[in-house]
């Protein structure tokens, strides 16, 4: 897939148009985009795969309500991408080794266990940026930090 600048928003609601038929009517879908935020050079392609993952992760955690949040913010020289959700929230036991590969909670044949690691290497590794969690029963955050301008040698 082809490096190229994009307005993360459209990245963000063609994931969540995949979505759409899948989000329970008692989960509700809050979008807090700030338009404002310019463009930023990506992996069009795994930047979904990234969104696709933490959607799924969020709605599989809330069951059939809940509210689903994806917010856009400024963080200095970096875009933040906020997926949270209103779950059970991670246990701390759990929380050290969810993005290594091959780590689920969910039963045997309804999770890899490979999205966060996937979506780890996709933020870190291709594109420079960070992904970080922050999770309390009610409460689960996840956010991705992504450089603003390409970063040259
Ligand atoms: P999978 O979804 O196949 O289990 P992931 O790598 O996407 O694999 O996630 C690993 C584990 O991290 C999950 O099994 C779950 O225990 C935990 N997890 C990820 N996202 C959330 C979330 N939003 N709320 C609660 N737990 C989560
Ligand atoms: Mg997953």
């Amino acid at each position: 897939a082809p490096f190229q600048v994009v307005d993360v928003h459209d990245l963000l609601d063609a994931t969540l148009v995949m979505f759409k038929a899948k989000i329970p009517a008692g989960v509700k879908l809050v979008k807090e985009y700030d338009r404002s935020l310019p463009q930023v050079p990506a992996y069009a392609a795994e930047l979904n795969q990234v969104w696709t993952n933490l959607v799924d992760n969020a709605l599989g955690a809330m069951g059939d309500k809940g509210t689903l949040t994806v917010r856009t913010e400024r963080a200095g020289d970096l875009l933040a991408v906020e997926i949270a959700d209103t779950g059970p929230g991670i246990p701390p036991e759990v929380r050290p080794r969810i993005f290594e590969p091959f780590f689920t909670t969910k039963p045997v044949g309804s999770g890899t266990g490979l999205g966060l690691d996937i979506s780890y290497r996709i933020v870190v590794h291709k594109h420079h940026g960070d992904i970080r969690v922050r999770s309390e029963p009610g409460d689960t955050v996840f956010r991705v930090l992504l450089p603003l301008t390409v970063e040259r040698p």
